[in-house]
């Protein structure tokens, strides 16, 4: 006999930690010890792990003793009876290591059920066919399981029965045919095993607890401790569970509940409960549940039960929980508990709440909100002024927010192919199911007939910051005529309706919608990750409207206006294909002054428009024969109007045709071949900055960027051209203004001469996307096409032009910030690559030291969010 302990009741283990309960068994004993009814139970410790193999890969019998003790212990407390023919005591048993070892031991559920057991919990659920169905699983799950035998053959014999019937669904199985399957099973395991199938529930559990220990040292978990760095020493330990029924009758049932809503964030318990059932049916939205006033108005006293508990563990695990539960004969037990999903709407609310609560501070607040689900609320809603002249057709649940229109597709399959072809489609199903995915990746929004919060639908579409709206019962959908009616009127594919995933109304036809601004919880959130963050936020604008929503989103300032984009507009195209196709300096001169005063104005509407903050302006930058028309009619206009031959035209685009125009006479190579076009750029940013600074009153700093520098002489010599124009257009003003020249750093040669280059420039700002294109060598417009099969066999795990590749890119950009910085200290570095407003990429970014992130204004409060996560997070490491 043993003088040590190896077997912990969960009332019994608080605070013994993970080292000798496991993961799990730690968090029932902690649940336990909060007052947090969960079914009750015991932990077997890893010591015992380690006495098996100590033992010769067996369990000492005063090991055995323990835990028949232990579960003495628990028909004491729930009243129950392991093996009796009045409410029989059923357990799961399950491994639970130090670290989580998913997929390592599957779970052994109902245990302790024989002939006489099942016959009990028939008669006390008043549903033989469950009863059977638990039997008949239990059987294949100990052969499998705790005795290491293959399934195949029962397997077998299932599909065997549901093909001689025609049966599609296991559900279709009657309780006749489940009683003969569970007579052929026990027959099978006679005949393997040469025994009877073990009647005594103390068998079955000590032989599903060795499994669980034997498990541990099982070629699956030995590879997944290997990959993780998990000690073999450390062992598992076993928990051992009542299970509970909520399909006992009417004061039994099961539930959902969110201690808060996972769709706005508000206060107040979310929770859905339904009578006589099973968790199963509501997860599988096969039935509807009700709202929890049902468990209220039934069972008043489990009802105050579970709210109290429902607050008791949220204080404690300070966040929203999602939690389980069933009612067994009016016993109230939490089956589980975790930090629930939400909408980026709720997050915030919910993270701004709790800070006032007190339960957490403002900088886990900022950590508590995923800076990409933001785009969800960056988008527009539906314009409530419109909203009022309409009226709703139909109303379900408001499943996730957002506001969707499209025409209606009735399968996943044809919202899929319909917005593949560019076409909006609103997803409408009775309900979904997981083959459902891409269908509900395409579509604009999803509404379904039936299920509610916890619903597949529901669930995926929160996920996906997608609108949806479910449970919407009126809807009578007829998928094979493809038809929806509602509100007495029959809509067709054809049919344009609109969806309100706030309220859960559905509207027909489109209706206006209108931009998010950023206020309440969002505004505070924000204020508390820019006190926290380090990267400062600019965006990448080049019209005044990108301008103004950037700032209004924060930007705090222009990282990168593309200038290229302001000449294809009617008026300018002309005069930019008259300078590219000039044959002398006078006549290209004389075009690019009538491009000026566009180019003045522009420059000038974005000074106002960011009231003063930078803006960096980069020079020319694409290919000249991306401006050149394509087709015959606009050859001719332009030949007619340049008083040249249609022939000439031709030879000219010819000439100027480039078979890699990515790697070809772009960027700064154009301004070496043609000085007059960085020379009329930098006087229309010079001129503009001027006026703008006596406009606003204030001072300005311009900035004018050189793109696709190579090395420190090009570098130089274009920047002399413009240093020396912008002195003189100052001069010629009378002005006073701070202008700096620096570069596009997005060419390796330069990453790897950055130590020549960094004393000419005042800055840099990463191309991270020519950058990534020219690292890799593959086409940033074409990698597209075939980065899936990089993805399929696992030579990528993501796209390097999604997150920066900090191996090969990162390593570049962090030796041209360090050999920068080294050559000049005063150098400001930023990136205004796409990278610039992915979360994972800025993470990196704040590491490798930038100053700043320019990305597209929708993403600036993601940058900012996702800076603030990446200062807090990295200084904590
Ligand atoms: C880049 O290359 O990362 C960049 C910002 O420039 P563009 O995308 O215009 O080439
Ligand atoms: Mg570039």
């Amino acid at each position: 006999m043993s003088e040590k302990k190896y077997v912990y009741p969960f009332g019994e283990s608080y605070g013994l930690g993970k080292e000798l309960l496991g993961g799990k068994g730690a968090g029932l004993a902690e649940m336990t010890h909060i007052g947090v009814p969960i079914p009750d139970g015991f932990t077997i410790s890893t010591e015992a792990c380690a006495l098996y193999y100590d033992s010769g890969k067996k369990l000492p019998a005063y090991l055995i003793e323990e835990i028949k003790g232990a579960v003495r212990k628990m028909e004491k407390a729930s009243g129950k009876n392991f093996g009796g023919s009045k409410n029989p005591l059923l357990v799961s048993v399950r491994s639970g290591a130090r670290a989580s070892m998913p997929g390592m031991m599957d779970t052994v559920l109902n245990l302790g059920l024989n002939d006489t057991t099942m016959a009990a919990l028939a008669r006390e659920t008043g549903n033989e066919r469950f009863a059977l169905d638990c039997y008949r699983r239990f059987i294949l799950m100990y052969t499998n399981i705790a005795k290491g035998h293959p399934r195949t053959e029962m397997d077998k014999m299932l599909e065997t029965l549901k093909e001689e019937r025609g049966y599609k669904l296991d559900t279709e199985i009657t309780a006749e045919e489940l009683k003969v399957l569970v007579k052929s099973y026990k027959d099978y395991y006679k005949k393997v095993f040469n025994e009877d199938f073990p009647s005594d529930p103390y068998v079955q559990l000590i032989e599903s607890v060795t499994a669980v220990f034997r498990s541990w040292d099982n070629p699956r978990a030995n590879t997944y401790r290997k990959m993780h760095n998990i000690p073999y020493a450390w062992g598992t330990a076993v928990n051992v569970q009542l299970m509970v029924f909520g399909n006992k009758g009417e004061t039994s049932g099961t539930g959902v509940a969110f201690s808060r809503s996972p769709s706005t964030g508000e206060k107040g318990i979310f929770a859905e409960y339904l009578p006589n059932a099973q968790g199963e049916d509501v997860v599988a939205g096969i039935r509807t549940p009700f709202h929890i006033e049902e468990l209220e108005a039934r069972m008043p006293e489990v009802y105050k039960q579970f709210v109290e508990t429902v607050h008791l563990m949220e204080k404690h695990y300070r966040d929203m929980q999602d939690m389980e539960f069933t009612v067994e004969d009016g016993t109230l037990y939490f089956l589980q508990t975790r930090n629930g999903k939400r909408t980026a709407a709720a997050a915030l609310k919910i993270a701004s709440d709790l800070v006032d609560e007190g339960l957490i501070t403002p900088k886990e607040a900022v950590m508590r909100v995923e800076p990409s689900s933001l785009d969800a609320l960056l988008h527009p809603t539906f314009d409530p002024a419109a909203l009022k002249t309409i009226s709703a057709i139909g109303t379900g649940l408001p499943a996730s927010p957002g506001a969707s229109t499209g025409k209606i597709a009735f399968t996943a399959e044809e919202a899929k192919q319909r917005s593949d072809n560019g076409e909006k489609v609103i997803l409408v199903r009775a309900e979904t199911s997981p083959e459902d995915i891409d269908g509900m990746i395409g579509a604009e929004g999803i509404l379904t007939k039936r299920g509610g919060m916890t619903s597949h639908a529901a669930v995926v579409a929160r996920g996906m910051g997608k609108c949806c709206v479910v449970g919407c019962n009126a809807a009578i959908i007829d998928e094979e005529n493809r038809t929806l009616t509602l509100g007495n009127k029959v809509y067709t594919a054809n049919d344009v309706i609109s969806l309100n995933g706030a309220t859960g109304e559905v509207y027909e036809g489109d209706i206006k919608k209108v931009t998010p601004t950023l206020s309440g919880d969002f505004k505070r959130i924000m204020d508390w990750a820019d006190e926290f963050r380090f990267l400062r936020v600019r965006a990448n604008a080049d019209t005044p409207r990108d301008a103004k929503t950037a700032a209004s989103f924060g930007a705090e300032g222009i990282g990168l206006c593309r200038t290229e984009h302001m000449f294809f507009n009617q008026d300018r195209i002309f005069n930019m294909r008259k300078m590219i196709l000039a044959d002398t300096v006078e006549q290209r001169e004389a075009a690019l002054n009538a491009l000026l005063p566009y180019q003045r104005q522009d420059f000038y509407e974005l000074y106002m428009a960011m009231g003063g903050l930078n803006v960096n302006v980069r020079l020319l930058d694409p290919p000249l024969h991306e401006f050149l028309p394509q087709e015959e009619d606009k050859i001719e206009e332009l030949a007619e109007a340049l008083n040249l031959t249609v022939k000439q035209v031709k030879d000219r685009i010819d000439y100027l045709h480039e078979f890699n125009p990515m790697m070809g006479h772009r960027g700064c190579r154009l301004d070496v071949s043609y000085p007059e076009i960085g020379r009329m750029q930098a006087r229309a940013i010079i001129e503009a900055a001027i006026k703008a600074q006596k406009d606003l009153g204030k001072k300005l700093v311009a900035e004018i960027m050189i793109p696709l520098t190579l090395d420190v002489k090009e570098f130089k010599f274009v920047k002399e051209i413009i240093d020396a124009e912008a002195k003189k257009v100052i001069a010629e003003n009378k002005a006073d203004l701070e202008y700096h020249i620096g570069t596009m750093v997005e060419i390796p040669r330069a990453t790897l001469l950055s130590g020549e280059i960094a004393p000419e420039a005042a800055f840099y700002s990463f191309g991270t996307n020519d950058l990534t294109q020219m690292t890799y060598g593959f086409s940033r417009d074409d990698a597209a096409k075939f980065l899936p099969d990089y993805y399929a066999n696992r030579i990528f795990e993501q796209d390097p032009f999604e997150h920066v590749d900090e191996k090969g890119v990162g390593r570049l950009i962090d030796l041209a910030v360090r050999e920068g910085r080294v050559a000049n200290p005063d150098i400001h570095i930023g990136v205004c690559g796409e990278h610039g407003g992915d979360p994972l990429s800025i993470d990196f970014f704040h590491r490798v030291g930038l100053d700043y992130v320019s990305c597209s204004p929708f993403r600036v409060p993601i940058a900012r969010l996702a800076a603030a996560q990446a200062a807090i997070s990295n200084k904590k490491k």
